[in-house]
């Protein structure tokens, strides 16, 4: 006999609600903030360099600019990549705005490339497709938190020359064919807001090889000034001369992130081990459902996935995505979807870009579903959405 759903009006699986996304702080996360407030430096201090020197060692970069936030990285990455008026920055449209807003915030355009049907990363084939003699950056997102395929874009990029840039807000601690994301891009940038992986609050980064680019992004950091003698126009004055050379934002990330960050990553692999078994187990209840289909990885990743997607079947359910979502919020089961279509907001529409550009993307827009993926889930909470969905799926089953 199937099971009575909560929104059929049966018992909700569990009492309280669980929320799709928790962060974890531990005692050491509270006492590293803690030690910076009685310290001399609450921004620009030692701890800003220490976590960038961590992130190095974990993502096999370079260099480590830490900053903001993710949208402040990337900001900062466009410019560091000269891209202006005129100039075109091919991104996918299942991903948070600011990926393709970066483009906006310096007078280039962004293209919308499709997203692969299995993987939902964007589609190597179709960025090639997008490519323009405008083309000046690519920003590849790491969907969920798997990697995109890096081969066939760093291809692209050997063909046309573009400056890659990789958004990897979801994927610290993501591999491809053994390296670290953050190994691979001319650039790649990082989220450590509250529901991402690692956290400082608020916070970003961007990471690179490239000396040239690692100079102007730290210019870019705060307000285009300099205080090295061997990027002046002038003789300085005195001890206290510096010189503004560029126009920039102030960037800046405080010291009891950077501290706060810095003792999270010691626990990357931590979260990353815990992550990968949810996910182990999540795959191997919902690959059963008719009801619903799984997310492909790209070959050669793996992942520590940021987000958990659902994607429903529609030809074997009798319900769509949004009554899903009410159903497993009445299990208490309170789930997000990721992303609507870059293109779909009204802000985009009047720039132009309109519905039907992307078929896989809006497709895929339509029939998902973020459900809970945290480190500090228990194996109670695991169980609990395997039971709500199971339970909604196979109820609605046609
Ligand atoms: C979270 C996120 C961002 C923005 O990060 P902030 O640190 O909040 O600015 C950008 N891109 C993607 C893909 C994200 O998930």
């Amino acid at each position: 006999m199937k099971e009575l759903p909560a929104f059929a009006g049966g018992t909700p699986v569990r009492d309280k609600k669980l929320y799709y996304s928790h962060q974890y702080i531990d005692e050491k996360d509270i006492a590293a903030v803690v030690d910076v407030l009685k310290s001399d430096y609450l921004t620009t201090g030692p701890h800003i360099t220490k976590c960038e020197e961590k992130l190095c060692r974990v993502t096999g970069a370079k260099h480590a600019v830490l900053c903001a936030n993710d949208t402040a990285a990337l900001h900062m990455a466009v410019m560091a990549a000269g891209l202006g008026p005129g100039d075109e920055l091919i991104t996918t449209p299942i991903t948070f705005a600011a990926s393709a807003n970066c483009a906006l915030y310096v007078g280039a355009r962004p293209v919308f490339a499709d997203i692969d049907e299995k993987t939902w990363n964007i589609d190597p084939a179709c960025i090639e497709k997008c490519i323009t003699p405008r083309t000046r950056a690519v920003v590849a997102v790491d969907y969920g938190g798997q990697s995109v395929d890096q081969e066939a874009i760093l291809a692209l990029k050997e063909k046309y020359g573009f400056v890659y840039i990789e958004d990897a807000a979801h994927s610290i601690g993501t591999c491809y064919k053994g390296k670290p994301v953050g190994s691979f891009a001319d650039m790649t940038t990082m989220s450590f807001h509250a529901v991402k992986t690692i956290t400082g609050g608020e916070g970003g980064a961007v990471l690179t090889d490239d000396e040239s680019l690692y100079r102007k992004l730290l210019l870019l950091r705060t307000h285009g000034i300099t205080r090295d003698p061997k990027q002046m126009v002038y003789e300085p004055d005195g001890p206290w001369y510096y010189e503004q050379v560029a126009l920039a934002p102030n960037y800046r990330i405080t010291d009891m992130q950077a501290a706060l960050i810095s003792s999270q990553l010691d626990k990357l692999p931590a979260f990353g081990a815990r992550k990968k078994e949810i996910v182990k187990k999540y795959n191997e209840a919902f690959s059963k459902l008719p009801g619903c289909v799984v997310q492909e990885e790209t070959k050669g990743s793996d992942t520590v996935r940021h987000l958990y997607v659902l994607r429903i079947n529609p030809q074997h359910l009798s319900i769509g995505r949004r009554q899903l979502f009410d159903a497993l919020g009445a299990e208490n089961i309170i789930c997000n979807v990721h992303y609507i279509p870059v293109y779909y907001f009204p802000y985009y529409e009047k720039l132009g870009y309109k519905r039907g550009l992307c078929p896989n993307a809006e497709r895929l827009y339509d029939e998902m579903l973020t459900i809970p993926l945290f480190y500090a889930m228990t194996d109670q909470d695991v169980d609990d959405v395997i039971h709500a969905v199971t339970k909604v799926l196979t109820y609605y089953e046609k």
